[in-house]
């Protein structure tokens, strides 16, 4: 039994299904999950002492590589300096400031104001309750297949038919909250005038993915974002964006800075930020216009608050990886996701597997479809059992994949020739393991 197996067991006796958020738990890949003790660059060692290349990054926070040493530094000093002091700091006025400087492009600057919170759930949350604050309308239109964290209006599946009102996504969920969402299918601009059209004088938001990452990577059609924006404004409704996973990650101005530069010009009105933006500590954000930021409490009657928020430590862990996010670290994680992305072509095209390979960015994933999958619906109807055999052909060859097929794969800085020559020696053996499922 080896010590990921046994830690596992442990897990399992005093943790739900021994994980701390579901995906962790090798459910749709089968086997034991990797108990990480560390992670340093590219590499993740696990319980058994066993390293290896690591393409999850926590999900996204390690975009200039895990236990960055200048990172360390900011979060060792400010712990010397306090844990937490339930009260305001320099280092939060220093972070909202580079959050809203960096998000600048064509001139634009969707943010003026930022709020600190702890989690991408938090962000989302908070965005809706502030979009129902600022227009006192209570709908929500929101994308199958995109994740804005697990608050109650937002677990909602999309019922029959494209313009009624959504049901529990889960468990746990009141019918009447999952009432308030309405979702339509992602990239359907039809669906969501068909919605506007039925309820456009009740929907407070529009809620979408800078670019979704959360149903497998999904390239938004050309000028989808700026689209929506300009129907949520015609109904008198918000854009939110979520850029959680996004943010900070497929530019230096997110996914919305890498649209704007490449596309139509569009304001969202309020984005969520998480992930990078706190470096691999708890810390997420949500900005906006002045005029619409201001409905928050205690200037405005929108109340949201928190014991944690802006942590001085993820502050300065966040603080610490934005400054080191430079254009060379994303022009860097590019090339690298050219290498890897033709690298993993090359492998399956050989075995003969079908695939595809969307990107956003230096953002990708896998699917096992003669096509990159437009929206949920599709992303479904892929191979996907080819998935799990290829995920353990690769971890057996010393690469950690998400464990999953609907996960996008996570590149950073520290992926240098040899971390990713590591990754495109293993590949073969794998599309061969994806190619007999
Ligand atoms: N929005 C998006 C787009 C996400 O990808 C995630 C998490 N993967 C969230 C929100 C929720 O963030 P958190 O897990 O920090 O609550």
């Amino acid at each position: 039994m080896t010590r990921n197996d046994e830690l596992f067991d442990r897990a399992r006796n005093v943790i739900p299904g021994g994980v701390n958020s579901p995906v962790r738990a090798f459910g749709s890949v089968g086997g034991t999950p990797l108990f990480l003790q560390s992670a340093r660059g590219a590499y993740v060692t696990d319980a058994d002492g066993r390293e290896y290349v690591d393409l999850v990054a926590s999900w996204g926070p390690a975009l200039i590589g895990h236990t960055h040493p200048q990172v360390v530094d900011a979060v060792k000093a400010a712990a010397e300096k306090g844990l937490s002091f339930g009260a305001p700091t320099e280092g939060e006025v220093q972070l909202a400031g580079v959050i809203a400087d960096r998000v600048q492009a064509a001139g634009l600057s969707p943010v003026e104001e930022v709020r600190l919170v702890s989690t991408g759930t938090e962000a989302t949350m908070t965005a809706i309750r502030l979009a129902r604050g600022v227009t006192g309308r209570d709908l929500l239109v929101k994308f199958d297949g995109n994740y804005h964290g697990h608050s109650d209006g937002l677990l909602a599946a999309a019922g029959s038919g494209v313009a009624t009102l959504a049901l529990p996504g889960t468990a746990g969920v009141p019918a009447g909250v999952a009432a308030e969402t309405l979702v339509v299918p992602y990239g359907d601009l039809e669906a969501v005038r068909e919605v506007i059209a039925a309820y456009g004088d009740r929907i407070a938001a529009i809620i979408v993915e800078g670019a979704p990452a959360n149903m497998g990577v999904v390239e938004p059609p050309y000028g989808f974002n700026a689209d929506l924006a300009e129907m949520a404004h015609g109904a008198g409704a918000l854009l939110i964006l979520d850029e959680v996973l996004t943010g900070f990650r497929v530019h230096r101005a997110g996914a919305w800075g890498l649209q704007v530069e490449n596309g139509p010009a569009y304001e969202p009105d309020i984005i969520t930020f998480g992930k990078v933006v706190g470096g691999g500590m708890p810390l997420a954000a949500l900005g906006g216009k002045r005029a619409i930021m201001e409905h928050l409490a205690p200037t405005g009657p929108v109340y949201q608050a928190g014991t944690l928020s802006g942590n001085p430590l993820s502050v300065a862990a966040g603080l610490a990886t934005l400054e080191l996010a430079t254009d060379e670290v994303y022009a860097h994680i590019n090339a690298a996701a050219d290498t890897v992305t033709s690298a993993l072509t090359s492998a399956l095209a050989a075995e003969g597997v079908v695939h595809a390979i969307p990107r956003v960015g230096s953002l990708f994933g896998l699917a096992f479809f003669d096509r990159a999958p437009a929206n949920y619906e599709i992303a479904k109807m892929q191979e996907a059992h080819r998935y799990p055999p290829f995920f353990h052909a690769m971890l057996a060859g010393g690469v950690n994949l998400p464990p999953s097929v609907y996960e996008a794969w996570f590149l950073t800085a520290a992926h240098d020739d040899e971390a990713l020559g590591r990754i495109v020696d293993v590949l073969p053996a794998a599309a061969k393991a994806a190619a007999s499922a």
